[in-house]
């Protein structure tokens, strides 16, 4: 499936309420620059293999481009295109300074050595350096990057430039100029968009059942917060398989689980794909694995009344409105999953400052522009009697087409 298609349909969308002419549209659905790279590695066994990869910079109108990295078998330039747009939504919507890109990696990492995606990682800044950098583009971790990739790129850079440059990436280890909080960023961000959810629907954790797609950073994360905030984690998948108890899972353990055994599947409760998690009866449903996961083929049988997206986009356009009909109401991913940015920029700005904040600092920071933006959205959606997802494209566009008119790019 061609990710991009979704976003054009997205702006088309959007156009309908915004009107957009010809050269708005242009702008909107072309990236401003994009490389694609052959990385050459020494493997372990001495021979040597090539990988593509992608770095997309989609509009840098409103600040420096920021972007996670991708390390997948399925990573395609259309993908990397559609996240790095999304990013700029990403960043308006929640008002940083920021503008989208992202980069990936056509390569399955679970078959790498230590040393092979060390040496990936090297090459793949080696390669794309000219371009990134503090004040240009700030690459982040995404699906199957972590923060020592991220320790093994700024270092690369670092060799590169001869000067250190903290901020030229963030998502990094604590010892290397991290940010407190960042790990959980994303999760976090989520918890609180599913709070102001429960403020303005009046439901409580104690009798809310949710079901998690995913359990990496975003998912485990997010089943750790709100167990924590009471809430019932009923169902949770990983790319294994996932698994389903009704009377909710003991989180601690099964955290402690996937930590040992690399995946849920076999801690408890009855067996069940990726496919059925989503169609379980429950409250609160939260993707956070991969894109195109609820489309116009099973969003009929969602029975959640709540989403969260920690994943970028895993509904399709198409789903959207089914959902929207249904009486779904969704946090959609731009809103959702916009805390690991932000606390991102957080990080750059200590960097960028050398002066660094605590915990409950880059917390009750990220609370106020979490609450700011749901509520900024929620009422963007009602004055344009559209879903979340439609309110959140408009408030952001809105600010980038500003933007690109006070730079005399658009008329
Ligand atoms: P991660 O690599 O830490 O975890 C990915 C998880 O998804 C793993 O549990 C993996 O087993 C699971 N998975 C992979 N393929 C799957 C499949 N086909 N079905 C079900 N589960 C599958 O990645 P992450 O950082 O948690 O990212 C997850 C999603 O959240 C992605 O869409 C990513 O773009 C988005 N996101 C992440 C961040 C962040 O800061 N990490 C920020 C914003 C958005």
């Amino acid at each position: 499936m061609d990710v991009f298609k979704n976003v054009e349909k997205q702006i088309n969308k959007v156009s309908k309420i915004m009107d957009f002419d010809e050269e708005t549209e242009f702008l909107l659905k072309n990236p401003k620059r994009q490389l694609t790279v052959n990385l050459s590695t020494r493997m372990d066994d001495g021979q040597v293999k090539h990988f593509v990869a992608h770095r997309v910079q989609f509009n840098d109108a409103r600040g420096p481009t920021k972007g996670g990295i991708r390390f997948h078998q399925n990573v395609n330039i259309s993908e990397v295109k559609s996240l790095a747009f999304w990013m700029a939504v990403k960043c308006a919507v929640v008002g940083i300074p920021y503008g989208g890109a992202k980069g990936g990696i056509e390569v399955n990492p679970k078959e790498l050595s230590e040393t092979e995606l060390e040496s990936l990682s090297r090459a793949f800044i080696k390669a794309i350096h000219p371009i990134v950098g503090p004040t240009k583009d700030i690459p982040a971790p995404d699906v199957y990057t972590t923060p020592q990739i991220m320790a093994w790129m700024l270092d690369e850079y670092e060799k590169i430039t001869g000067e250190h440059h903290p901020g030229l990436i963030t998502g990094k280890p604590l010892e290397l100029g991290g940010s407190l909080g960042r790990g959980y960023s994303t999760a976090q961000g989520g918890a609180y968009v599913l709070r102001e959810m429960s403020k303005e629907f009046g439901f409580v954790p104690e009798s809310t059942k949710v079901a998690i797609q995913g359990f990496g950073n975003a998912g485990l994360n997010m089943a750790r917060i709100l167990d924590g905030w009471n809430y019932k984690i009923i169902a949770v998948s990983d790319s294994k398989g996932g698994i389903y108890d009704e009377s909710g899972f003991d989180v601690p353990a099964l955290i402690k689980y996937k930590k040992e055994k690399g995946t849920v599947v076999g801690f408890g409760g009855d067996e069940i794909t990726n496919e059925n998690l989503l169609e379980l009866e429950c409250d609160v449903l939260v993707p956070a694995a991969l894109e195109n996961q609820i489309t116009e083929d099973n969003a009929e049988n969602i029975k959640a009344k709540y989403i969260v997206e920690l994943a970028n986009g895993p509904i399709t356009p198409e789903a959207d409105e089914i959902l929207h009909k249904k009486g779904v109401f969704s946090g959609p991913d731009v809103l959702a999953n916009a805390g690991g940015v932000t606390v991102s920029y957080f990080e750059w700005v200590q960097n960028l400052y050398g002066y660094y904040w605590t915990e409950e600092e880059v917390n009750e920071r990220l609370e106020k522009i979490m609450v700011k933006a749901f509520s900024e959205v929620y009422n963007k959606a009602k004055e344009n009697n559209t879903h979340m997802r439609n309110g959140s494209y408009i408030l952001a566009l809105e600010r980038i087409l500003t933007a690109e008119k006070l730079r005399g790019n658009l008329s």
